[in-house]
């Protein structure tokens, strides 16, 4: 009784891993080790072998269907299913049992992609080695195969499936063995493309393995797709601010620059003896303060600027749309609350810093490394008059295309 209970509770469980695993983790199918994806296509042969045991007892088990079966070949294919399931099942349990036994996943790399090959092939000559469900699903199951395992197991498998399915293609066309066993003689001999019960059986037969491809694919996609996104992302953030990197800064002006008509603000800022700061306290203490800076000027910002690190203690705001007035008055706002912030020390100690501020504004048809020269020229001009203020490019009496 208590084992029963446990049955929902165990399902949540293995749903929640199964989702985790296909569509949440980082780690993509395609990478994962090739004992997992051996115990995921035990899973899949499994779902197969359920999914044609539905078949041959709902669908051909009736009595309008009785006359297009062969029934000296039913009971030996239904046996061979179960045996088929059995093993698949048998295999996932010994793989959870064993999965720390390294002959064990060696044997599962390889004997499941086999197992699964061959009784795939199997099921392909009980319903025609050439009927259309047998080749789209040998279409399919190559395809997966090829994108799912490494060459060198993929190719030895396709030696032996291709050596097989000769085998049978030659016993049939010297009649040793029937072709397509299930169906009787009266559907093989008949018209069967206009038999609705074998276009039906080609359905179903199919039905399975290209819901498999499917889901293997969508899976493979969205992971790629949340993948992609990550390295973009990766890409573009500096690690330690996660605010934008100097690459990502380049490619935004870049495109402002090809822009011809809008303008922007380019406002540099350095924080103000930064260095004495790592020397006092310690560079993780330093790297804390970096942070907090970063997260004060991307909340005192529009979520339409660019804050990103272009050095080690120095930060760019990329303001759209704003003429110079305005980008000072924003460079002043971020000066003061550095200013005004406190960093609690772990010794209890409250340590303060401040920055000195660089801005300049974009010129029609101007290079970005103008506007940047401009707004480093700036904060150099405001290091100088004593730091911890803000300076822009016309203070500078300076032509601004130079
Ligand atoms: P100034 O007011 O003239 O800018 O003086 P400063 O000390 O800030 O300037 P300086 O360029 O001499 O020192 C910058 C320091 O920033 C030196 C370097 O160790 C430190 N720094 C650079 N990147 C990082 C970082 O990622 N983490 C930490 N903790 N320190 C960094
Ligand atoms: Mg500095
Ligand atoms: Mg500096």
């Amino acid at each position: 009784m208590n084992f029963f209970r446990k049955i929902p509770l165990l399902i949540f469980h293995y749903w929640g891993r199964f989702k985790f695993h296909l569509l949440e983790s980082d780690n993509l199918i395609i990478t994962w080790s090739n004992f997992d994806k051996g115990v995921l296509l035990c899973f899949f042969g499994a779902f197969c072998q359920l999914s044609a045991l539905k078949w041959y007892l709902f669908s051909c088990y009736s009595e309008e269907n009785r006359v297009w079966i062969n029934h000296d070949f039913f009971v030996t294919r239904i046996t061979t299913i179960f045996i088929t399931l059995g093993i698949f099942i048998g295999l996932i349990a010994l793989s959870h049992r064993y999965k720390g036994n390294e002959k064990f996943r060696q044997f599962i790399t390889y004997f499941s992609p086999m197992f699964f090959g061959g009784v795939m092939i199997y099921a392909g000559y009980t319903v025609g080695m050439f009927s259309p469900a047998t080749i789209s699903g040998f279409i399919n199951i190559v395809l997966i195969g090829l994108v799912y395992y490494p060459r060198k197991i993929i190719y030895s498998i396709a030696i032996f499936a291709s050596i097989f399915t000769i085998i049978i293609s030659y016993l049939t066309f010297n009649d040793v063995i029937r072709y397509a066993p299930v169906f009787s003689d009266a559907l093989t001999h008949s018209e069967f493309y206009h038999n609705p019960f074998w276009i039906k059986s080609m359905a179903e037969v199919y039905l399975p393995i290209l819901l498999i491809s499917f889901l293997f694919f969508e899976i493979l996609l969205s992971q790629w797709r949340r993948r992609e996104m990550k390295i973009k992302k990766m890409s573009q953030t500096d690690a330690l601010t996660n605010v934008f990197n100097r690459r990502y800064i380049g490619e935004e002006l870049s495109i402002l620059e090809s822009k011809k008509k809008a303008t922007y603000a380019v406002v540099l800022l350095d924080l103000d003896h930064f260095k004495k700061i790592n020397d006092d306290y310690g560079h993780e203490v330093g790297d804390d303060v970096l942070q907090r800076v970063a997260t004060i000027l991307c909340t005192t910002t529009r979520i339409q600027d660019v804050v990103g690190r272009f050095g080690g203690e120095e930060f760019i705001l990329i303001l759209k749309d704003q003429n110079l007035q305005q980008a000072i008055e924003i460079a002043e706002r971020c000066r003061k609350i550095i200013e005004q912030e406190e960093f609690e020390l772990e010794t209890g100690n409250i340590l303060k810093t401040s920055a000195s501020f660089g801005v300049a504004l974009s010129q029609p048809n101007s290079k970005k490394e103008q506007t940047i020269r401009m707004a480093d020229r700036a904060l150099y001009l405001a290091k100088q008059q004593g730091r911890n203020q803000v300076r822009h490019y016309l203070e500078l009496n300076l032509d601004p295309a130079v």
